[in-house]
Order: C-alpha cells, then sequence, then structure tokens
C-alpha cells in the first residue's frame, strides 16, 4: 500500500467536491501533524509526508479529539472511517485530504508514536528565523515589517564591544537602521528598542500555529512548558 501512494497531479486548484472547497494534495501533504510519544507527551511537529510514512510502517496510532472524546485509529481503520466520510458527503471544510490512486485519505493532526517515550529538551533554538519570528519580522528601531530578505539581525550592545550572540542582545533590524545605528548602543545612537528582547519560552513558529483553527486541536496536549521546535 505503501508504494501506491503517489499522489494524482493536483486537481484545478479550489475544486468542489460535495460543495467543501479541497486544498490540492500537495499543499495538504506539506501540512503539520503533531507527534506526541507513546505517553501523549507532545514532542515533534511532523510534516503530513512523514506522518504517513510512520503511519504506514505501523509505529505510530492517529488520535483525535472530537468534542473532549478521544478517538484512535490505525492506518488501517483510519482509511475506513475516511472511506465512509467520502461516501456520506461528511468531509469538513478545514479539512485537509490527500488524494491517493486508489482512495482519497483526510491527513490526521495528531499521532501517537507507539515506541517512542522520549521527552524532547525545552529549548527554542538561537537562530535567525526564530529571532525573526519572535519579534514579528518588525525592526525593533522603526517599528516596521519586512520580510526576511530585507532584515537583518544587531547585536543591541555591538559585538566589537563584547556583546554576544544572546537571545538579550540581539534583534531584528531593518538595514537602514541597522546601518544607521553602527557600532553604538541604542541609547548612544538614540535609537530606543521597541521591546526589551528576551528568550522565547516556546518556538515562535509553533506559537503561530497554535494561534491558527487549522491546529487547535492540539492545544489538548500541549502545555506551556513544551518548546520544542517543528522539524520541517
Ligand atoms: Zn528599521
Amino acid at each position: 500500500m505503501v508504494a501506491q501512494v503517489v499522489h494524482r497531479s493536483p486537481p484545478s486548484s479550489a475544486s468542489e467536491e460535495d460543495g467543501v472547497p479541497r486544498r490540492s494534495s500537495a499543499s495538504a501533504m506539506q501540512s503539520s501533524v503533531l507527534a506526541l510519544n507513546r505517553n501523549f507527551h507532545p514532542v515533534h511537529v511532523i510534516s503530513a509526508r512523514r506522518a504517513f510514512c510512520i503511519l504506514f510502517k505501523g509505529q505510530a496510532e492517529i488520535i483525535t479529539v472530537d468534542d473532549g472524546q478521544f478517538g484512535n485509529y490505525t492506518f488501517d481503520t483510519w482509511l475506513e472511517l475516511c472511506e465512509m466520510k467520502t461516501e456520506l458527503g461528511e468531509r469538513q471544510a478545514g479539512e485537509d485530504w490527500i488524494s491517493a490512486v486508489n482512495f482519497d485519505i483526510q491527513v490526521p493532526r495528531i499521532i501517537r508514536l507507539s515506541t517512542y517515550d522520549r521527552v524532547p529538551r525545552n529549548t527554542v533554538k538561537f537562530n535567525r528565523r526564530n529571532i525573526f519570528l519572535r519579534d514579528g519580522h518588525r525592526c525593533q528601531y522603526c517599528g516596521k515589517r519586512y520580510s526576511s530578505t530585507r532584515l537583518s539581525l544587531d547585536h543591541v550592545m555591538p559585538k566589537s564591544r563584547g556583546g554576544g550572540d544572546t537571545w538579550e542582545n540581539v534583534v531584528c533590524a531593518c538595514v537602514r537602521c541597522n546601518v544607521a545605528k553602527g557600532g553604538r548602543t541604542p541609547q548612544e545612537a538614540n535609537m530606543p528598542l521597541l521591546t526589551m528582547p528576551t528568550r522565547p519560552k516556546r518556538s515562535p513558529l509553533l506559537v503561530r500555529q497554535l494561534a491558527s483553527q487549522k491546529y487547535s486541536v492540539w492545544r489538548t496536549f500541549l502545555t506551556s512548558a513544551d518548546a520544542f521546535e517543528p522539524t520541517h
């Protein structure tokens, strides 16, 4: 069955069936899946593609939460459910579906890894992407928002004067402000910071995903202490 899951080229975008708009299989494959360990502790955010690989191998089960009720499915029982939903026209808006050669399957939002019982380290990676996300892609001096390509990283206390590569000393800045500030502190340059930079408690990308309706079901399993990084 694994080999047969080759998704067709997506139908003309936003095609509708049973009145429910369907996103293309390709984009559905890119959606995110929360992976729990054996003890129902959230450990990763992975792509749907990766989740299906794990499910095909029988190394995980699908977890659903419906009105506070939990459900669990193997790949086969999930497929049966999907067939039934398709037949009865019970697909809901906001779901992601993938069309395979012989069947259509809904992308699960949560899976539970049957043999994995480790717990990830709760630290957010200090990198460019996470700093931009923490600061909302907003220059911390002029307050304007820019795309990643037009932003740079600024050391609040300049590196040349001993400022470190830390969450508390690196902020998002547009190129213009970065150049204007030069090797000075915000006080010296008379360029006050918009907000005091701090270490985020949770991955900024995860925060963004959690805020969306699509992944709201993850909130059932995530506590404020979970800070792992989405892995794709
Ligand atoms: Zn700026």
